[in-house]
């Protein structure tokens, strides 16, 4: 069995949204909100990728002065491993916001404008948080990788997802998994699948130890970070529960679970007789 880890979470929180999507395919239009989400990813994306681009010409210079390596051969390397290097500025980043965002999911010019408006201030939110912490006194964060695919098996259910930046840290890896919905609390962090997924597709994936998981959620009220955690038991407790969710599919358990939260986000709510909106 694959599992992409949206369709999971769809399982987890109706399993006849998932059924709905999944076993039926009935087509679903994506929402202004995952559309949002979309466009906010891709920009910081690119923006995680200009930092690797500039560390690689930094080492690339490195090599040059004690290797002989010439500007034209670090320009080719790069460019080819990497976009163009270019300034990390906030006019930078703000540019590379009306690159990425998509208008055409948005019902109207005005709403649109509205949530490309919305972006620009999560944007410099965002700079605001990165220069930070770039001052902080401590050393520069290593970006490893960003919008790392990555596939684990457990128990015969194989599950992709991608880790949207990686950076490296004195003791391992920290993920850093970006949200445009309201800050969940610390127990929920610390209680998160999809977070105890990231830290074994990273041991996975990387030769050392995930130290640090964090929630970066980019709101209207700022940017709020919820770090956590896992421990050999809880990882354990994530393979269990997937193992359940295998067993139930393959039952073909798709009992619907409506809740006022679930069914208002729900693409399905206008064909479902026990919405709950
Ligand atoms: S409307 Fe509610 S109960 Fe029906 S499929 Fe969607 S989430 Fe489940």
């Amino acid at each position: 069995m694959s599992l992409s880890y949206s369709q999971l979470r769809r399982y987890r929180t109706c399993p006849r949204q998932y059924e709905f999507s999944h076993i039926k395919k009935i087509p679903w239009g994506i929402s202004e909100g995952e559309s949002f989400g979309a466009s906010v990813h891709n920009a910081l994306k690119r923006w995680g990728e200009l930092e690797i681009g500039h560390r690689a010409l930094g080492v690339g210079r490195r090599k040059q002065k004690n290797e002989g390596v010439r500007e034209d051969q670090i320009r080719l390397f790069v460019e080819e491993e990497h976009p163009k290097p270019q300034e990390l500025t906030a006019e930078k980043l703000m540019e590379i916001w009306h690159q990425t965002f998509v208008f055409d999911t948005y019902p109207s010019r005005f709403e649109a404008d509205f949530a490309r408006s919305r972006g620009e201030a999560l944007m410099r939110r965002f700079f605001t948080w990165w220069s930070l912490r770039l001052r902080s006194g401590q050393a520069a964060p290593l970006v490893l990788a960003v919008e790392k695919g990555f596939s684990i098996e457990i128990d015969g259910v194989h599950i992709t997802g991608r880790l949207d930046r990686v950076e490296q840290t004195a003791e391992g890896v920290r993920i850093i998994d970006y949200k445009t919905t309201p800050p969940c609390t610390q127990a929920e962090a610390d209680a998160d699948l999809q977070i105890s997924l990231y830290a074994l597709a990273a041991a996975q994936l990387f030769d050392k130890p995930c130290t640090e998981l964090l929630l970066l959620f980019l709101s209207d009220e700022g940017v709020v970070e919820r770090a956590t955690a896992r421990s050999a038991s809880q990882l354990k407790d994530a393979r269990t529960q997937i193992t359940l969710i295998r067993e139930r599919m393959e039952a073909k358990d798709f009992h619907p679970t409506p809740s006022v939260t679930a069914c208002k986000r729900c693409p399905y709510r206008g064909v479902c007789d026990v919405a709950a909106v």
